[in-house]
């Protein structure tokens, strides 16, 4: 035994050994700088932008700690300053959906500075609110979903925070803060990808990461290189993205090591090799702090601006071209700054419910009573899957709680003849109890009650989805409820003495996989029902009806489609006429069909954040209802009511949106019920 220790202990050892930093002993070629700007008086030099087609040529904006912003021609000539504060970072888009915008972060005021840059001079535009962290940095990106322009402000103790950038009333700029983030250390530098809708982060002591720039997308982050187990020798500073519309390089300062490092982003950020950069005489420059990547007229390949923090010059511009020449890289052309689309049609929610009470995934399925008398007082119910049951008022206000278990979907009918009274009869799933639950809303007293006469047992394993449907045949009501494997079954809901209601089994209907959505089309005497992986389908809705279903839409048959399918709901424009909106969970948006004929897809849209309102947008939603009655002021034309996967500006508990139909019509070119229409 001991013999073999011996033997074996020094090969443990060695495998175990950390990896030889090989990278950072690496000779790496030195490329020289074309021009340099001359030491700054006042501070340590960070950050710098090239800004082109100014008048009088090119300009390099640097920043100087407390000497502010200065001016340079690119031939290294100081030619003004702006005084901003604690400079540390600097950003800037020329072309963005709120114009172009120079944002300074201020390490003494901890805010953001908004310049508007014409005739070669900076015009204030505002400031961001302050932040609550010593901040160290900021990078602008666009969402990939939005295109909306999107601030990342970082700082001493590892936050990240993302505010979104929008033109106020008056014309001036202003921020919100969309969502936060937090790596454990500290972040001086980060770059906006904005072709691929992502952001950078140097993390100094751990390595470079990326996030998604969607506010609405899953915050963990990938890691693309780290000091011990990738290339980076040392401390990680300054970032910057060359992209040319068809190439883009990452190229990150190893303020450890001393060089510059290149990563292939069209090879999801592989390593390419390292650079030193000279100044023009030919001393290296041992520390890059801050970088950026610019297109400067007589560099065809493009322009890379280092800071220099040994302040021998403040900031040296060096010839992309001979990069990647020295590293035998194709030379790309000149960089561009992508000018994002958002894939689908937009609009935004103008109203808000307030979170619901469970943190995680809670908020689930809603369903809309449009009230015909005053339309402003119309409700929204809407399950927590976690406690039971909202009612929430057109405000988003909560208005009544019935903490009845894990009530998954829900659905209403209204005129269901209870003791001799037309009533608003809902249904829900209940997965704590494996029943249907049947409640009345009561409208004037604004109430959720308990109707079901004892426990409804579903017989499902795990009753899921639901809808209800009113047959226009018989006067018949029914409740359709699905389990998580395909089963959907359908019972119809008969009044009993005493107030109370019961449900009694009609059929079974069986998709091959998990369904969830769900809604009948009362008119037409038709079921909808979404099979989550695979296609929206058409049933009879009557009891009576065929079994065989229709595929609609299906996943693998429309590229605007991604799985989930989840909750789906009927605009009616009366007639027999209409739409159906699906959502397609998997890309957080809705798919249009029209309601009539053979269910043509008509499009998609999403729903964005609005800075002026401060509401963000809907993603990953389960459920949704769509009204085409009149819901009070704004909702004339009607609305749609969706849960929200996450509920951002600011971070809270989940809850639902409610979207105007006149922007989702007008987004798409759809009509919109006119008051005469009749179902
Ligand atoms: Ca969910
Ligand atoms: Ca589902
Ligand atoms: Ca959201
Ligand atoms: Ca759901
Ligand atoms: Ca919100």
């Amino acid at each position: 035994m001991i013999r073999t220790s011996l033997v074996y202990a020094p090969l443990l050892i060695a495998a175990l050994a950390p990896a030889p930093a090989v990278a950072q002993q690496a000779p790496a070629p030195t490329v020289k700088a074309v021009s340099a700007m001359p030491a700054t008086a006042t501070g340590e030099p960070n950050q710098a932008i090239v800004i082109s087609g100014a008048t009088g040529g090119p300009i390099l904006l640097g920043t100087a700690k407390l000497g502010g912003l200065d001016h340079f021609t690119l031939d290294g000539h100081r030619t003004g300053n702006d005084q901003a504060g604690e400079v540390v970072g600097v950003a800037s888009r020329m072309q963005s959906p709120i114009g172009p915008i120079v944002v300074t972060a201020d390490a003494r005021a901890n805010r953001l500075h908004f310049f508007s840059f014409a005739n070669g001079s900076l015009k204030p535009l505002g400031d961001s609110e302050p932040f609550d962290f010593a901040v160290e940095g900021v990078c602008l990106t666009r969402g990939p979903s939005d295109a909306a322009l999107y601030a990342i402000t970082v700082g001493d103790g590892g936050e990240i925070a993302q505010d979104l950038l929008y033109a106020a009333a008056d014309g001036s700029i202003a921020s919100r803060r969309i969502r936060s983030l937090h790596l454990p250390s500290k972040i001086k530098f980060c770059v906006g990808d904005d072709r691929a809708g992502t952001f950078y982060v140097a993390e100094e002591q751990t390595g470079i990461w990326r996030f998604s720039s969607d506010p609405e997308a899953d915050a963990a982050p990938a890691l693309i290189d780290s000091p011990r187990l990738g290339h980076l020798g040392g401390e990680v500073a300054g970032l910057a993205i060359a992209d040319d519309g068809k190439t883009a390089w990452l190229i990150a300062s190893d303020a450890g090591a001393g060089q510059l490092r290149l990563y292939n982003l069209a090879a999801d950020g592989a390593y390419r090799g390292a650079i030193t950069v000279a100044r023009p005489d030919g001393s290296v420059i041992a520390e890059a702090a801050g970088l950026s990547v610019a297109a400067v007229p007589g560099f065809p390949h493009g322009a890379l601006v280092v800071a220099d923090k040994d302040n021998k010059v403040s900031y040296a511009l060096v010839d992309l071209g001979l990069v990647t020449e020295a590293l035998r890289l194709p030379a790309g052309g000149p960089p561009i700054e992508t000018m994002p689309k958002p894939r689908f049609a937009t609009v935004t929610a103008r109203v808000e419910t307030k979170p619901v009470g469970d943190a995680g995934d809670a908020a689930d399925d809603p369903a809309i009573w449009a009230d015909p008398a005053d339309p402003a007082r119309s409700l929204i119910l809407g399950t927590d899957k976690r406690a039971g049951l909202y009612l929430y008022d057109m405000s988003g206000a909560v208005v009544d709680f019935l903490a009845a278990g894990k009530l998954n979907n829900v659905d209403l009918r209204d005129g269901f003849m209870l003791d001799g009274h037309p009533i608003v009869l809902a249904a829900a799933t209940d997965r704590t109890n494996k029943t249907i639950r049947l409640f009345m809303l009561d409208t004037e007293h604004r109430k959720i009650v308990d109707i079901g006469d004892g426990p409804q047992p579903s017989g499902l394993g795990d009753p899921y989805g639901v809808c209800m449907y009113k047959s226009v045949k018989s006067g018949r009501f029914y409740v359709i409820a699905s389990d998580t494997e395909g089963l959907n079954r359908q019972w119809e809901i008969v009044a009993r003495p005493g107030g109370k209601a019961a449900i009694k089994q009609v059929r079974d209907l069986h998709l091959a996989s998990q369904t969830e959505g769900c809604v009948a089309d009362d008119a037409n005497a038709k079921l909808y029902i979404d099979e989550e992986d695979v296609a929206l389908w058409q049933f009879d809705a009557e009891p009576g009806g065929s079994d065989r279903g229709r595929q609609i839409g299906t996943v693998a048959d429309n590229p605007a489609l991604a799985a989930d399918l989840e909750g789906v709901s009927l605009y009616d424009l009366g007639g027999g006429r209409g739409y159906l909106i699906a959502s397609s969970q998997g890309n957080n948006s809705y798919a249009v069909y029209r309601r009539e004929g053979d269910n043509a897809y008509l499009g998609s849209f999403a729903v964005i954040a609005d800075g002026v309102t401060g509401i963000d947008g809907i993603s990953e939603t389960d459920g949704l209802d769509l009204s085409s009655r009149p819901l009070g002021p704004g909702f004339e034309a009607g609305a749609m009511v969706a849960q929200d996967g996450r509920n951002v500006l600011p971070d809270a508990a989940q809850n639902f949106k409610i979207v105007r139909w006149a922007d989702i019509a007008a987004a798409l070119h759809l009509e919109t019920r006119t008051t005469e229409g009749k179902d």
